[in-house]
């Protein structure tokens, strides 16, 4: 992996978008493999989503006893969808046009317990793991009460165990904090981006946290050479892993009933677009996937990335995935969207995005920095600077989807469409820190 040198020229003659990525200018690729075969890849399974969210049931009396700010929801992990009709209006008086259609944001930033979409594959796979070693060591049966894992009992049986990560922040802080709870052993590797208050709240936890000097791919991998070193302990591996790929896909099941809820229709005359930002790719493919499976042509779905980071679109448009990184096309992998600074992405769900998601859009900075502002001071939500990748999608698609409407035929079928941007991160925030955030213009 990355070691044959890559011909960025050869690359860019069969890709002319490379140049426009390598100018930082705004790109928005479209997926031309999208649909054409079919979209359900054999080793996920909607039946696997599916027992993946009655192992979250399962696990709900214990989530409400452990973190009993879940009680609210009953155990469960789980967001709020809601009409932002406020920032609609701020974004079509900037720019000018109008966005056809509702606009909603799917509250991940608010999830409980780690504040951010990682809350729901992080959470999934360390329970999934401890559900497991219960089971083989005879500690639990699945028809029990799971509350039975907060006891001091569990707590000793798991401390045999550890369990280790690498991240740019988030999903350090998810596993970290439910492993901790659980009473594992936990180390997370964070790379050089990870916020300094990420490191101290799991520290404060009792989480092992080990600083690189690198970026997210080496400190995954030292994670990685670290845990194999140690037979009893789980490396989660967000570049290859299934079960955190089930955890983040179990959302999709959870959107479908909060739209029927919200009697928002989606079907062939009510297209549905959803707008996801994308670091390595496993948090938005998993919530893709299971969408794609639910609403087959009637959902859109986009993937939002830094200028400097867009390591998904270079990936799945050259096909290489994970053969190339941004720093072969010569930018930075530099962003203050921490939670996206990946550089190259997983293959695993580049892979199976290749038949299900629509495109992918970069986005710079500075817009990321004016919509945080914004959205904080039209609807009152603060969201951290990655979430707000998504809130582009509508933008870009309006600007440069043309094409893409037209092809699908979407053009007069926008007024009844629903937008659905993916807040990803933020509730966890430090108040001075969120006002730097606000104050900040670049
Ligand atoms: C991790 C993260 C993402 C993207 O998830 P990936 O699985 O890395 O693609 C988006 N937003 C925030 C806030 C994140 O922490």
């Amino acid at each position: 992996m990355g070691e044959q040198k890559i011909d960025v020229n050869a690359l860019t003659a069969s890709f002319p978008l490379i140049e426009k990525l390598q100018m930082q200018q705004y790109v928005f690729w479209i997926n031309e493999q999208l649909n054409k075969e079919k979209q359900t890849i054999s080793s996920i399974s909607m039946e696997m989503i599916r027992e993946a969210e009655q192992k979250l049931q399962r696990f709900s009396s214990y989530i409400k006893e452990a973190f009993p700010i879940t009680k609210f929801s009953n155990g469960l992990i789980e967001s709020e969808l809601k009409e932002i009709p406020n920032m609609k209006k701020l974004i079509e008086g900037r720019r000018g046009f109008a966005i056809p259609g509702t606009l909603m944001l799917k509250c991940d930033h608010a999830l409980p317990i780690a504040g951010s979409i990682k809350a729901r594959g992080g959470i999934y796979e360390v329970l999934s793991h401890a559900e497991k070693l219960a089971l083989d060591a005879g500690l639990i049966s699945k028809t029990d009460d799971y509350a039975k894992f907060t006891t001091d009992n569990m707590r000793a049986f798991f401390n045999q165990y550890k369990i280790a990560v690498g991240s740019t922040g988030n999903l350090g802080l998810s596993i970290g904090m439910i492993s901790a709870r659980l009473g594992f052993q936990v180390t997370v590797h964070m790379s050089v981006e990870a916020k300094q208050w990420k490191k101290d709240l799991l520290r404060k936890n009792g989480v092992e946290v080990i600083e690189h000097k690198t970026d997210y791919t080496e400190a995954v991998r030292q994670g990685r050479i670290a845990a194999e070193k140690d037979n009893t302990c789980h490396f989660i591996d967000d570049e290859n892993s299934v079960d955190l790929f089930l955890g983040y896909a179990v959302a999709g099941l959870r959107l479908q009933e909060q739209l029927k809820q919200a009697k928002v229709k989606v079907d062939a005359d009510h297209p549905l677009f959803v707008y996801l930002p994308c670091g390595v790719g496993g948090g938005p493919g998993g919530v893709a996937y299971s969408l794609k499976q639910i609403y087959g042509k009637d959902v859109h779905i986009f993937f939002g990335e830094p200028m400097q980071s867009p390591c998904m679109l270079l990936g799945m448009m050259t096909g290489l995935h994970d053969e190339i990184s941004v720093g072969d096309i010569g930018l930075t992998n530099q962003t203050e969207a921490d939670g996206l600074a990946v550089g190259r992405p997983s293959r695993f769900v580049g892979t199976v995005m290749e038949s299900v998601i629509s495109g992918c859009y970069t986005v710079d900075d500075s817009f990321l920095f004016r919509s945080l502002k914004g959205m904080f001071e039209t609807e009152n939500i603060f969201m951290e600077p990655s979430a707000h990748a998504g809130v582009y999608g509508p933008i870009e698609l309006m600007m440069q989807g043309v094409t893409y409407l037209e092809k699908h035929n979407l053009q007069q079928k926008l007024d009844s469409a629903t937008h659905i941007i993916w807040s990803t991160g933020g509730d966890l925030v430090p108040e001075e820190l969120r006002q730097q955030y606000l104050q900040t213009e670049i």
